[in-house]
């Protein structure tokens, strides 16, 4: 059975597993596929490098969550987060860390790197 290039469709004879007739047309098709990535991505990375910047620039262990609301944080965009023992959730941003202590107050965790 002849298979046919995944990008421009063309028939393609040799190795069985190629699914591309040249480079070209590999890096064209990859090519679309970021793009179609790129709107989300960017916007989430952008949150993200915000978010991180906010929290970095804060100076005191203790802040108002209106403060943060009110710089633009966003508490929907983080990069990962743990739980202590018992039971506080840890929010990171790359390496910058808050917890809640209650509705309105937030600690951040300063973490050694
Ligand atoms: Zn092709």
């Amino acid at each position: 059975m002849k298979k046919q290039c995944k990008e421009c469709g063309s028939l393609m004879h040799g190795r069985s597993d190629k699914k591309f007739c040249s480079d070209l047309c590999r890096n064209a098709y990859h090519n679309k596929r970021t793009a179609i990535l790129h709107p989300a991505v960017k916007r989430i990375n952008r949150a993200l490098q915000k978010n991180r910047s906010i929290l970095a620039l804060v100076d005191q262990e203790i802040i108002p969550k209106e403060e943060l609301l009110d710089e633009g944080f966003n508490f929907k965009y983080e990069t990962h987060r743990t739980v202590l023992e018992n039971g506080t959730v840890c929010h990171y941003v790359y390496e910058q860390g808050y917890m809640q202590i209650d509705a309105q107050t937030i600690r951040l965790i300063r973490s050694k790197t």
